[in-house]
């Protein structure tokens, strides 16, 4: 069996869906689970309905709700052909709107909004989409059956950003999925939401219906997981930014995990984690334009060599420096606990004799978060930072590879610099100002000798 993951801008319209049923159309042999994200957009309109009607604006909400609702209809309207199917998957789709409804009536009420309900609201984009796509694959002659991802989807109570709890979820794949398939049907059902055991809905973070397709593809032993995206697979630079880049047709588990690790946008980065101890090759996929793709597995990364560039930006610092200078370790015991206790994923780290140098993502800093640090040390933030991260195997080896990148650099002011806790990544602070020119520089001097 495979899994076969679409994202949202996969299934985004009627032709993104069309699209999908075909490529199933074209893999039904080989006994597909048909992973679903929400539409394009949708889950940002979720989280904007459940943001204002916590502001008490019940009115906004539901008119962010109606367009959504409109959206999902026009695609019923124009894709499934027969009128009994689309009265009832409408039906069905009323149905949620009208859940929606309550939820943020008794969010508006409140004007108190919490993560719980957050993920509530935020499930249905996944449900709604799914539902489109196993009606259309019903309408196209496939034996699809919808299945909800609270039948075997199983993780704990931290919502918005819930882990799976995986040997329920193996179990509950076994007793509910794989009969479906050995029947020879095709099991449809949705990335990104579990359930706890108690019974709610969660979400696992944005993004993250990869990381469902792996999960599943972990659970039930599968050949193979695909994502299917809108890019032609892993590639040496984002295309958006930079000129000329090329695919990678074959990627290892360990460089494809540094990749989504330090912000390829074409993996979650917890996707790897299931499949490579099963060692089950994912590949990535273009919907629009399938091709080959890039094949994450298990193959040789021996020799010394870059892969791919990545950026990230909206990255911020956050320095501390110890009030007395008594034990280092007692020092960073406490950074880390703070941090801990913050959730705050790291991307890299420095430390100097009794300094701290810790990079993530802005969305995570917090006031809490910088007032507790201020008990240990002067603390202080800066904003506005891009993280370039080069990955690929046994980068120390790689000829000249810290010569070309800071002559590619030139006068940039590099804020700090992570290498050698693995040989696969070299990661620079810059600021975002000229990070543009900056990777395009970086990208052409990596990649122009074709070193890739
Ligand atoms: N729909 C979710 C999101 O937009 C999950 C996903 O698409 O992977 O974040
Ligand atoms: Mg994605």
């Amino acid at each position: 069996m495979i899994v076969m993951k679409f994202g949202g801008t996969s299934n985004q319209d009627v032709a993104a869906m069309r699209r999908v049923v075909k490529i199933v159309h074209e893999h039904r042999s080989q006994a597909p689970v048909v992973v679903i994200s929400a539409i394009a957009q949708a889950t940002n309109q979720l989280e904007m309905i459940a943001r204002t009607a916590a502001t008490g604006d019940r009115e906004g909400a539901e008119e962010i709700l109606t367009d959504l609702f409109a959206r999902h209809g026009t695609i019923i309207d124009n894709l499934l052909t027969s009128r009994a199917n689309a009265r009832e998957i409408e039906g069905i789709i009323h149905e949620y709107v009208s859940e929606i409804k309550i939820l943020v009536q008794g969010v508006a009420a409140l004007r108190e909004l919490t993560p719980r309900t957050t993920d509530a609201i935020c499930s249905y984009g996944e449900r709604l989409s799914s539902r489109i796509v196993a009606a259309a694959l019903r309408e196209s002659g496939l034996d699809a059956v919808w299945i909800d991802a609270k039948e075997f989807m199983i993780t704990d109570d931290r919502f918005g950003n819930a882990r799976p709890l995986m040997s329920h979820t193996s179990r509950l794949l076994h007793s509910t999925v794989l009969p479906l398939l050995e029947q020879g049907r095709i099991a449809v059902t949705q990335g990104f939401i579990g359930i706890t055991q108690t019974g709610r809905y969660t979400t696992m973070g944005r993004e993250s219906s990869d990381y469902s397709a792996s999960i599943i593809g972990a659970g039930l032993n599968a050949r193979l997981v695909q994502i299917w995206t809108d890019v032609d697979g892993i590639l040496t630079a984002d295309p958006r930014i930079v000129e000329g880049v090329r695919k990678i047709n074959e990627i290892s588990f360990e460089e494809a995990f540094e990749l989504s690790y330090f912000g390829a946008k074409v993996l979650h980065p917890s996707t790897m984690v299931p499949v490579m101890e099963k060692k089950i090759s994912v590949q990535i996929l273009n919907s629009t334009q399938p091709g080959s793709g890039t094949l994450v597995s298990i193959m040789d990364d021996s020799s010394p060599r870059v892969r791919s560039i990545v950026v990230k930006n909206n990255v911020v610092a956050l320095r501390c420096a110890p009030h007395e200078r008594n034990d280092q370790y007692l020092f960073w015991e406490g950074i880390y606990n703070v941090l801990n206790r913050n959730g705050i994923p790291l991307s890299a780290i420095a430390t100097s004799e009794y300094g701290f140098i810790g990079i993530f993502d802005e969305r995570y800093l917090t006031d809490g978060l910088q007032g507790e640090l201020q008990t240990l040390g002067t603390t202080s933030v800066e904003k506005g930072l891009s993280s370039l991260c080069i990955v690929g195997s046994r980068l120390p080896e790689v000829k000249a590879l810290m010569a070309s990148v800071f002559a590619a650099l030139g006068s940039a002011t590099v804020r700090m610099i992570s290498f050698g806790a693995s040989e696969r990544s070299l990661l620079l602070l810059l600021q975002s100002e000229n990070i543009k020119g900056e990777v395009q520089a970086v990208h052409r001097a990596l990649f122009a000798a074709g070193t890739a």
